[in-house]
């Protein structure tokens, strides 16, 4: 059994303000990400995948085709809890060298993630990967997750619409400029690049 304080938000629900509003974080956190966990439970009660991790869960049944409800639910638990971790409020942490280095500069890594997430057409969610040796950023449809691509996730923004609707409507670019210019902790990312 999964629980929600196992994936807790790490900031209360009005952290992120005027950025992302709490009740967009209430309903994307206390809401959506509540109901994988119980869809979660529910598909695997008396299965193998009770007894294995999450990230397991995912690797398997990402291998089964048949269970590709129990590989969206446990894959959304999951992207979730990395891209709130990928947040923090007010705060000022340095963009890495090593962004700067495999991109150019700072600017040309927002400019390319920017672009990525503005296209991708539907749900799905942006993002940085160590991919071998190379840093890349990519969309991924729905729940599909960078780990079952034997890539590493270094940061990711969902682009649900549920992740910015209340707050900016149809205007996906200007959530996607506030998540860059405002909310991403790249302490998380430098973190992420040394393991
Ligand atoms: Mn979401």
């Amino acid at each position: 059994m999964f629980t929600i304080t196992e994936f807790p938000l790490p900031y209360p629900t009005d952290a992120l303000v005027p950025y992302i509003s709490a009740e967009t974080l209430q309903t994307h956190h206390g809401k959506h990400v509540a109901t994988y966990i119980d869809n979660l439970n529910k598909l695997i009660q008396d299965t193998p995948y009770q007894e294995v991790s999450l990230t397991e869960i995912i690797k398997q049944s990402a291998n089964n085709p048949q269970d590709k409800k129990i590989f969206n639910n446990a894959a959304q638990i999951y992207n979730h809890n990395f891209f709130f971790a990928g947040m923090c409020p007010n705060c000022k942490t340095q963009i890495p060298s090593e962004i700067i280095k495999a991109f150019g500069s700072e600017q040309k890594f927002k400019d390319a993630f920017k672009t990525a997430a503005t296209s991708l057409f539907g749900s799905g969610y942006t993002w940085l990967v160590r991919d071998g040796n190379e840093l890349k950023i990519i969309n991924l449809q729905d729940a599909d997750t960078p780990i079952v691509h034997d890539m590493k996730p270094i940061l990711t923004l969902d682009v649900w619409e549920h992740s910015y609707y209340l707050d900016y409507k149809n205007k996906r670019a200007d959530f996607v400029d506030a998540f860059l210019n405002n909310l991403v902790d790249w302490n998380f990312v430098s973190e992420n690049l040394k393991q």
